[in-house]
């Protein structure tokens, strides 16, 4: 998802899972220990709409290795510099089950999150309406209603199976970055007078750049 004008959002008490090394897919490179991925670490391109990538399906991971861990780290760079609060794999292109995330708000330390074939398991009746964005549609924001609480398993960098339960801008985010994993947009949600608008001035925009 995308930062607003560098203001955090944020609702309520739900906080990603954290505490350590592996909960919650929290995973952090100690610089003193030798690491054969941390030099490959790089930013990567965000793909923007109407990129026909954004629409595909992304494919589980079989297993957390070397690779994918390198990717998560490209994810959290690319992330941030965006900056953006959360990101899947296949916005720099990559289509495999992967979000990173850090819902820290601006004053806080940083709070990056690692979740490797998320699954929503559990959704809540009660619905909540969220302004969202996203780095592959940028400086564009729109309410979206979906359910306010949801649970999901996930599996950390160490392949550990997790479930944690969201609520607030956590559970918003999240849905909206398992959504990126099936191809699905925040636009899909609108109405289709606005999403229409958003996708004819996104795809102008990509001709002019051709050009
Ligand atoms: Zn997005």
């Amino acid at each position: 998802m995308e930062q607003k004008e560098n203001i955090w959002l944020w609702s309520g008490e739900a906080s990603p899972p954290s505490g350590g090394s592996g909960a919650g897919g929290r995973k952090e490179i100690d610089p003193a220990l030798p690491n054969n991925y941390i030099a490959r670490m790089a930013l990567r391109d965000i793909l923007v709409i109407p990129d026909k990538r954004l629409r595909v399906v992304s494919k589980p991971v079989a297993a957390v290795d070397t690779s994918v861990r390198a990717l998560a780290e490209d994810m959290l760079e690319t992330m941030y510099d965006a900056p953006g609060i959360g990101l899947a794999a296949i916005q720099i292109g990559e289509p495999l089950r992967i979000v990173t995330m850090d819902l820290a708000k601006k004053d806080e330390e940083k709070d990056p999150h690692v979740f490797v074939n998320p699954e929503i398991t559990w959704s809540s009746e009660e619905k909540n309406v969220h302004e969202e964005g996203c780095l592959s549609i940028p400086e564009y924001y729109e309410e979206v209603e979906r359910p306010a609480k949801v649970r999901f398993t996930y599996l950390d960098l160490d392949g550990k199976l997790h479930e944690v339960e969201a609520d607030g801008l956590f559970a918003t985010c999240i849905q909206h970055e398992i959504d990126h994993l099936n191809g699905v947009l925040f636009i899909d949600y609108i109405s289709k007078l606005k999403r229409d608008r958003v996708i004819k001035k996104y795809t102008k925009m990509a001709k002019q750049a051709a050009e």
